[in-house]
């Protein structure tokens, strides 16, 4: 395998359902690994309207406070239905007084669904666009893609966010359902990943 370009990575995010996922695909490169939450770091407002745009600013900012290159994911779920709500505002979606509440946000988005009085199947799909941003200012953007139906009542307590309720195209189990190593290959991120290692690794 080639040398990779940095030894070291900043993954600028403070979730850690997302941590754990980019952590395990990152495993087998031999590139150290940090998050922006173990460090600290603070969190920069996503003040932009499209993925990259967010993506672009937690990398950079990570970048910036660390002086490491820094791997971002700008996520979210896309429902037809609701013509890609709630997209880049997903997690807005799940805030509450008492921090974020993803089984209230399911319910909002389910009734939502309902009240356009959309058939069966209620497909949908999560995206994923990760940033890596360099401390000199350069950044690369890859995307991907995982396209899916919403079931309700949600299922499964594996996962974080909205895998209870998504069912990936082609399988019977919603990511909720399934164990890390069983979602992991299915994901938007995974494939956003395989860009980013083509262009890094490959
Ligand atoms: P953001 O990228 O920090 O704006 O948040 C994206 C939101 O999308 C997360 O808080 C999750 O609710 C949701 N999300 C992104 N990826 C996934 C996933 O793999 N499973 C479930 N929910 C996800």
């Amino acid at each position: 395998m080639p040398r990779p370009p940095f030894e070291k990575l900043v993954i600028a995010t403070h979730n850690k359902g997302k941590q754990s996922e980019i952590s395990a695909l990152l495993a087998p490169f031999g590139v150290t690994v940090i998050s922006a939450g173990d460090l600290g770091l603070a969190e920069p407002d996503e003040t932009e309207d499209t993925f990259a745009g967010n993506a672009r600013i937690k990398a950079h900012f990570a970048a910036k406070a660390t002086g490491l290159p820094a791997l971002s994911d700008d996520s979210g779920i896309m429902v037809d239905a609701l013509n890609g709500a709630p997209g880049v505002y997903t997690a807005d979606w799940a805030e509450t007084e008492n921090g974020r509440d993803f089984a209230m946000a399911m319910a909002k988005v389910w009734n939502k669904v309902a009240d356009q009085g959309a058939g069966a199947p209620k497909t949908a799909a999560f995206h994923c666009t990760l940033c890596l941003a360099y401390p000199g200012g350069r950044d690369q953007i890859f995307e991907g893609r995982a396209e899916g139906t919403l079931v309700w009542p949600p299922r499964g307590e594996n996962g974080f966010g909205f895998d209870p309720m998504f069912q990936p195209a082609g399988n019977a189990r919603t990511f909720g359902e399934m164990t890390p190593a069983e979602k992991h290959p299915l994901t938007h991120r995974a494939r956003a990943f395989e860009k980013f290692v083509a262009a890094c690794f490959g």
